[in-house]
């Protein structure tokens, strides 16, 4: 697109801030809710990776994004996310992404599966095939609210599945969730990857709860 026509359409449609609605000419925060977004400068090797700490705007931007309403401002969120990690992965190529499923209840009330968002993104920023349906997690497992992180982990056997063993064989995975809290969900997949054959996983969400 012409320079004159990319300014004309971001006269008629200018770029709004994702978290409150203001015009921001161009950026995905405006400067007042940009001061709540606070990058995940985690280094701890032993857990997985995020773009960004779930708070501030950016937990008012995915609670959005995970109740509906909030769908393309979810997009953009992953969309600097995934900018965020092609930064980092650069030395270690990856051949596919794969999001973690969610579970049957929360993808009819929503309609779509954050995660598999996020991980679409990051495909196309990473220029990577994307498994969306890798894997799959079972039918009858509840929720992990209130659960303590022991139980969690001991809850988790069994829950996820690779549904696709001829894609992820010999693969270095990208696993990509929305919001990672214990790291639970991540390390059960991450393990079912690898029992399924993939060579390596790498983990990647979209955010960290502090
Ligand atoms: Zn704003």
């Amino acid at each position: 697109m012409g320079r004159i026509l990319a300014e004309l359409f971001s006269f008629f449609f200018p770029m709004r801030c994702i978290c409150c609605g203001s015009v921001t000419g161009g950026d995905a925060f405006c400067s007042q809710c940009e001061q709540w977004v606070e990058p995940d400068d985690n280094s701890d090797p032993t857990q997985p990776g995020a773009a960004f700490v779930y708070e501030g705007s950016v937990r008012t931007v995915i609670i959005a994004f995970k109740n509906s309403g909030g769908h393309e401002a979810g997009r953009t969120l992953a969309k600097l996310g995934a900018r965020l990690l092609q930064q980092t992965l650069e030395p270690e190529p990856m051949d596919l992404v794969v999001p973690v499923p969610s579970g049957r209840t929360s993808l009819r009330r929503r309609g779509y599966n954050p995660a598999a968002i996020v991980a679409y993104e990051v495909a196309r920023a990473l220029s990577l095939p994307l498994a969306a349906t890798a894997l799959e997690r079972s039918p009858w497992f509840k929720g992990q609210k209130g659960k303590s992180a022991a139980q969690r982990i001991a809850s988790m056997q069994g829950v996820y599945r690779v549904a696709q063993p001829d894609k992820v064989a010999g693969k270095a995975v990208l696993l990509v969730d929305d919001v990672v809290t214990t790291g639970a969900t991540l390390a059960a997949c991450s393990h079912e990857l690898i029992e399924g054959g993939a060579s390596r996983v790498i983990c990647f969400a979209l955010a960290r709860t502090p």
